[in-house]
């Protein structure tokens, strides 16, 4: 294996001990306890980081509070929180190449892949908030009071800062997701308290760190580490957190959903996927397949939305899979410091599991196996794997499997697949591959998903709102309605 040497920055920040920032301060958690954290393309211990109690999240969350209600940030000038942010992107964009190899450590993913797309969208996003600090705006309106025909009235709305957010995320896109919720929250001039993935924490650290060298005043970013059944536990039934958001599974979210309601806080949730690829007949299917392909292989199939359920129009079934094992056949395995790496390990032995356990259970349902199938170490690989002879009512086709599984299904005509691609519980995202614009118009407002891409998928963009429909979540990340949620309205009634 010819891997790339890590950079001296890296290399320091892995050698020393790991704090939690809360306030102004790098803490361990007040009990002492500690949680390892793995590099998954070996399975060796990596780093070790603080497992933060309720105690040390209340404590975070007061800092956060401190910053929002008691300091100079929530007057700061729209320009002071545009510039804030565009400096955090450029520090970002100097430390890029030690942000992907942190990645690259903490989860698998290439290192190459991660510098190209995780940290250049984290730093395209955080530009385009910084431009969101200067345009959030409110509005006039005319009252009409009938009541009080003879009084002059000046009514207006305010469009203000949420609060302090408590934001809880998944492993799978630790820095960018982090930055999902970072950016449109300093952008409005909330606080923040982060809660990273147990198992990759480390990027979000560094990120603290770089918080801090933009000049941030204390308490505006907190990162609290630990697991989800404490840290973020406390965190999501904290009374003192304004608004939750959260990326991750369905079920943690359902969860995180009921405390926020018993505190009224408000809530947006990302949640999990299980995204169609639908090729119709006419399509470029060459096209088609290296699209389908990349649409399930990227990211190890660990994306919320990849098109893991792939349905080809009949005639042209058997050789779409035939391009797509191909592709998946020819795929270099391997740790993501190599560059020549096309797909590296899923996050941990239990996903490792979950998702072979799935295969098996193909397997055992009748299904064939046209590629991979296989999980093999050390590190916790697993073959790029399509299964054929699926049924819809599968629990294959119906649930999030999170790994490089497709399932491939033919359809005949139009009017089926758009129920089949519906008959999911999720609704996160969909891809139309074909060249009939009719054919692919009149589809469009028929897929319930959050985002529907043709000849494309899993194409996203930081002015584009992005978010599911049904079992897949509450709210979007990005675009305008990101900063909607992170701020609240007021209505102000002045009789003149
Ligand atoms: P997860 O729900 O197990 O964990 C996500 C986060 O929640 C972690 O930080 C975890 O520590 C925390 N957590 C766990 N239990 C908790 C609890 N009881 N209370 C509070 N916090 C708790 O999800 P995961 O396995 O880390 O991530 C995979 C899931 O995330 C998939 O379902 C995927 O589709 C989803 N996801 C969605 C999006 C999106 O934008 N829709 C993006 C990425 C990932």
């Amino acid at each position: 294996m010819e891997t790339l040497p890590l950079h001296r920055k890296t290399l320091d920040f892995l050698a020393r001990p790991q704090r939690m920032l809360i306030g102004a301060q790098w803490l361990d958690a007040a009990n002492g306890n500690s949680l390892q954290v793995r590099n998954p393309a070996t399975g060796e211990p990596l780093a070790s980081v603080p497992s933060a109690s309720a105690a040390d999240v209340d404590r975070a969350v007061q800092a956060a509070r401190t910053a929002f209600y008691d300091s100079a940030w929530s007057r700061t000038r729209p320009r002071e929180r545009q510039n804030l942010l565009w400096r955090l992107a450029d520090l970002i964009e100097r430390d890029a190449d030690v942000l992907a190899e942190l990645e690259c450590l903490n989860n698998g993913k290439s290192a190459q892949v991660a510098r190209a797309m995780d940290v250049q969208l984290c730093i395209d996003f955080l530009r385009y908030m910084a431009g969101w600090a200067t345009k959030i705006e409110g509005s006039t309106v005319e009252p009409s009071l009938p009541l009080m025909p003879n009084e002059d009235f000046h009514a207006y709305i305010r469009r203000e800062a949420v609060g302090v957010v408590g934001a809880i995320v998944a492993w799978n896109f630790p820095l960018l997701l982090a930055c999902w919720k970072l950016g449109p929250a300093l952008a409005s001039g909330c606080t923040l308290v982060l809660k990273p993935a147990d198992e990759t924490p480390l990027s979000a650290l560094k990120l603290a760190e770089l918080v801090l060298e933009a000049g941030y005043p204390a308490g505006v970013f907190n990162v609290v580490t630990g697991t989800g059944l404490n840290a973020g536990a406390a965190l999501s039934s904290h009374p003192g957190v304004d608004k939750l958001t959260f990326t991750g599974s369905t079920e943690v979210g359902k969860q995180i959903g009921k405390a926020a309601m018993d505190n009224m806080t408000r809530v947006t949730l990302e949640l999990g996927g299980k995204s169609p690829t639908i090729v119709l007949a006419d399509a470029d299917l060459q096209q088609a397949a290296a699209g389908a392909a990349s649409a399930i292989f990227f990211n190890q199939g660990q994306v919320c939305c990849a098109g893991s359920r792939l349905y080809v129009q009949r005639k042209h079934f058997d050789n779409v899979v035939a391009d797509i094992a191909a592709i998946a056949n020819g795929m270099k395995l391997g740790n993501g410091l190599d560059p020549s790496v096309q797909m590296g390990p899923l996050i941990s032995a239990k996903q490792q599991d979950r998702v072979t356990g799935y295969i098996n259970l193909g397997r055992e349902l009748g299904s064939t196996v046209a590629c991979g199938g296989e999980g093999f170490g050390p590190g916790y690989f697993v073959q790029p794997t399509v299964l054929v002879d699926v049924d819809q009512r599968h629990r294959l086709v119906q649930e999030e499997i999170f790994g490089p599984v497709l399932v491939a299904m033919p359809f005949d005509d139009i009017d089926e697949v758009v129920r089949l691609a519906n008959d999911n519980p999720y609704g996160l995202g969909a891809s139309i591959w074909s060249n009939d614009l009719g054919a692919v118009h009149r589809m469009i407002p028929r897929i319930r998903s959050g985002s529907v891409w043709v000849n494309c998928h899993s194409a996203l963009d930081p002015a584009l709102p992005f978010g599911g429909h049904k079992l897949s979540g509450i709210g979007r990340e990005m675009g305008a309605a990101a900063i909607e949620h992170y701020t609240e309205l007021k209505t102000v009634m002045i009789k003149l």
